[in-house]
């Protein structure tokens, strides 16, 4: 690592909502300037205006701040490097155009799409593909084949153009990144890009490395599939003299589908069954509706936890890891090179995780926001509690405890016929009779009270403990599932326990 001081960027395009691989990268950015007493920052590159999206930007700021990703200087916060915003610096991005052209790794292009599109096809036809590189350029519409005198008035007069990087030809870079080690490019392989258009608005390349080096940033961490532009950057750094204060690049792993073959993309989002965006996205022109991870009643923490691990690894067995802990675990030396596969089946796991580590007062609080309060139903927040704390580690989801619970809050009307088939037998009804006798005559109705008393007289009659319990339960819960029975009729109070009996003994038929 080299000396400077860590500030590291994500800068997304506002091209709509951040898919969960955006979101990794942005953890892994945070996560590294957490490590090394640095700053995050947040970028909007906004230069392609056609692209923009209403109500991106907002997203991307409320999701970092769902999964605790916390800005220390950008978009959202400002800092003393700002705007955070290209389309708010765009009147700063010509000089370094101009000041490319001046040292000859620039040049103007005026040629019109029209002319480049029958540039094309007539490649096409002749079985080539049209690249604008060394090989062509000599023979194109821009400042290296026209003369001096030519290019000046066409500028003068307005005429429309672009300014494209002079990409030198046949040159062997050999580059380090920081997780895929040395890589090696030859120049004469990559074309000509555009850096620059005559409207003033720079390109991605150029905005971003003028950025990156007016900002300080020490390090670059980004996708996977930015590792084709880092050549050109490596370039633009050596072509400005910016080389002493060049960041280390370092370029993360795909994240794949979680079967079959390629990397995750938006277009996935629901159709393979799970969220690939962190919130709820609604298309502002289709109104189409994305899923997210915090409205699948995700908790933040199981996404961030479950995102690290997609590329990272602590190389322990730990696999739970707060904030605080990637923090200080994080590092880029344990970040793979091959993609890795997103599993969605874990990332309920990771919930499951998170969720048994809550309290049952914090359980049974979201408990009563999500779930009860939408069916109006208005319980004790001792027993709600008490309740969520018995089942939560059979859920995954706050909402799954509903199938768990229902009996505590509605009595059963009905009653599973499978097991009401199995348990209720000929003999039931007499022995459900005696039950409601002693459970009658016990003062004292807790749990462990009523269990000693009641299993001394199924032991008393030497019959099988499931011929009473079985039953019982069906009556109690209206199925063969629940915590255990003597806790459930605890909460449940001994005159509604001797109701549900009751209603049972009517209603179950044989
Ligand atoms: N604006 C680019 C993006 O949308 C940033 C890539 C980079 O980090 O250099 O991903």
């Amino acid at each position: 690592m080299n000396d400077k001081k860590v500030r590291v960027r994500f800068a997304p395009s506002p091209t709509g909502p951040l898919h969960m691989g955006g979101v990794r990268t942005a953890l892994f950015n945070y996560l590294f300037a957490r490590r090394h007493n640095g700053e995050f920052l947040l970028r909007i590159e906004d230069t392609d205006q056609t692209r923009y999206v209403p109500g991106a930007e907002d997203y991307i700021a409320e999701a970092l701040k769902w999964c605790g990703i916390q800005i220390d200087e950008g978009a959202t916060v400002g800092g003393e490097f700002g705007p955070y915003r290209q389309s708010e610096r765009k009147p700063m991005y010509r000089k370094y155009a101009d000041q490319l052209i001046a040292s000859g790794n620039a040049y103007y292009a005026f040629d019109t799409p029209e002319e480049l599109d029958a540039i094309r096809s007539q490649y096409e036809e002749e079985k080539k593909t049209f690249t604008y590189n060394y090989a062509s350029r000599e023979n194109l519409n821009n400042s290296l084949a026209l003369a001096a005198d030519v290019v000046k008035a066409k500028i003068e007069a307005g005429d429309h153009y672009v300014v494209r990087f002079k990409m030198p030809v046949g040159e062997e870079l050999h580059l380090e990144d920081e997780i895929r080690g040395h890589v090696v490019f030859n120049t004469s392989a990559l074309d000509d890009k555009v850096l620059f258009k005559s409207d003033g608005m720079p390109t991605y390349h150029l905005a971003n490395v003028v950025d990156d080096y007016l900002m300080k940033i020490s390090h670059v961490i980004r996708g996977e599939e930015w590792l084709p532009s880092m050549p050109l950057h490596v370039l633009l750094y050596r072509s400005f003299g910016w080389e002493a204060d060049m960041p280390k690049f370092a370029h993360l792993p795909l994240i794949l589908k979680p079967v079959g073959k390629g990397k995750l993309s938006k277009r996935d989002g629901d159709k393979l069954g799970f969220p690939v965006f962190p919130l709820e996205w609604t298309d502002p022109k289709s109104k189409e509706i994305a899923s997210g991870y915090r409205e699948g009643g995700y908790f933040p923490e199981a996404f961030v936890n479950m995102l690290a691990f997609l590329g990272w690894n602590p190389g322990t067995e730990q696999e739970i890891f707060s904030m605080e802990e990637l923090s200080q675990s994080f590092s880029l030396e344990r970040v793979g090179k091959s993609g890795s596969k997103f599993d969605p089946e874990k990332t309920k796991w990771f919930n499951h995780q998170y969720l048994i580590k809550k309290s049952d007062e914090e359980i049974g609080a979201l408990f009563a926001e999500q779930v009860l309060k939408s069916k109006g139903i208005q319980a004790d927040s001792t027993i709600v509690n008490r309740v969520c704390g018995m089942v939560k580690d059979r859920v995954r989801f706050v909402s799954e405890l509903w199938d768990q619970l229902n009996f505590f809050f509605e009595s059963p009307k009905e009653f599973d016929a499978k097991a009401a088939k199995k348990g209720w037998k000929e003999d039931t009804p007499v022995l459900m009779l005696e039950l409601i006798d002693i459970l009658k005559g016990i003062e004292d109705f807790t749990s462990a009270n009523s269990e000693e008393i009641v299993k001394e007289w199924i032991t008393a009659k030497e019959i099988g403990f499931g011929k009473v319990m079985n039953p019982f339960r069906l009556a109690i819960v209206g199925a063969g599932k629940g915590p255990h029975m003597f806790d459930i009729i605890e909460i449940l109070g001994k005159e509604e326990t001797l109701a549900r009996l009751n209603y049972a003994m009517e209603n179950i038929k044989k």
